[in-house]
């Protein structure tokens, strides 16, 4: 017995069902189900709620979300190896898992989930901040979801969460904390996987605000941002010559100095030069 659910423990799952972790498929896997499911508990409150699961594996985080009382997860997995034992944990708490084969860049899944929508995963790296960025920028906000639960390399969390000033301040902390509020809730070394990544991880938490912190056009901001952050040492008047001729204008409507650079600027300041320019 596992401990949360009448399953057998994952090393036997992983024996059983042949599941030798793939380096092309980034698998790291959580076989600890007393940390899935407090992986699983911090991402709230779940008996109200479906939750999408992307990148089950053998189902450590599965387990821990349907036995935290998820009312229903839809989980995405690319690998078809582990289909058979997703359809166990299916069984063992019938009506409640659906267990799909595909890649999560390439499925909608809107059509298996009903709001409130929660999102978890323990992805690879690379496709986990794809998917971040497309869930932060949908075409109208709020979003399809209420909250993401998600792992990341602790360096990529520690940019997400970043504040002015620091080495990790950039696009990402930007346009994670425009409409979001985020947090650093669990640290893991790399000895909480099976193998073991070369790199520490961090699960971050992301709740979704029902309205950006700040005015501003998202295509406006994104431009700013990106023009401001490709060349974070210049000072912004000249990283951002090429966004408007009248930049050191804009730069002091907003209140920024223009020899300031953009690892300097609050999230507030952006919104407001975005404002300026969008309505000159
Ligand atoms: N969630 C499991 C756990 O915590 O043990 C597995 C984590 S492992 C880091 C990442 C999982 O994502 C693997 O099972 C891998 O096959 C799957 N995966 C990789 N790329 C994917 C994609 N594009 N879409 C869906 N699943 C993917």
């Amino acid at each position: 017995m596992s401990g949360i659910d009448d399953l057998p423990p994952l090393r036997e799952v992983i024996k059983t069902h042949d599941l030798a972790a793939k380096k092309s498929l980034g698998q790291n896997f959580l076989l600890d189900l007393n940390l899935t499911a407090k992986i699983a508990r911090l991402a709230g409150d779940l008996t109200q709620a479906d939750v999408l699961e992307v990148g089950p594996g053998p189902g450590g985080l599965t387990r821990g979300l349907l036995a935290e009382g998820a009312r229903r997860v839809l989980a995405i997995e690319k690998d078809p190896r582990c289909m058979p034992a997703l359809a166990e944990i299916a069984a063992a708490y019938p009506g409640r898992l659906t267990a799909i084969n595909g890649d999560a860049l390439d499925t909608n899944p809107l059509a298996h989930l009903t709001p409130p929508i929660k999102i978890a995963a323990n992805l690879p790296y690379n496709v986990g901040t794809e998917l971040l960025v497309r869930w932060l920028t949908p075409p109208d906000w709020p979003p399809f979801w209420d909250s993401l639960t998600l792992m990341f390399q602790r360096e990529v969390a520690q940019r997400i969460v970043a504040t002015p000033g620091s080495k990790a301040y950039g696009r990402l902390a930007l346009l994670a904390q425009w409409r979001t509020d985020a947090r650093i809730v669990m640290e893991l070394p790399p000895e909480a996987f099976s193998p073991p990544p070369k790199v520490n991880s961090a699960v971050v938490h992301l709740t979704a605000l029902p309205a950006p912190r700040f005015p501003a056009n998202p295509a406006t901001l994104n431009s700013v941002v990106a023009a401001a952050f490709n060349q974070r040492r210049k000072m912004l008047r000249s990283a951002l010559k090429s966004v408007s001729p009248a930049i050191e204008d804009h730069l002091h409507a907003a209140g920024i100095k223009p020899t300031e650079r953009a690892e300097q600027v609050p999230l507030e300041a952006f919104c407001a030069l975005s404002r300026s320019l969008d309505e000159s």
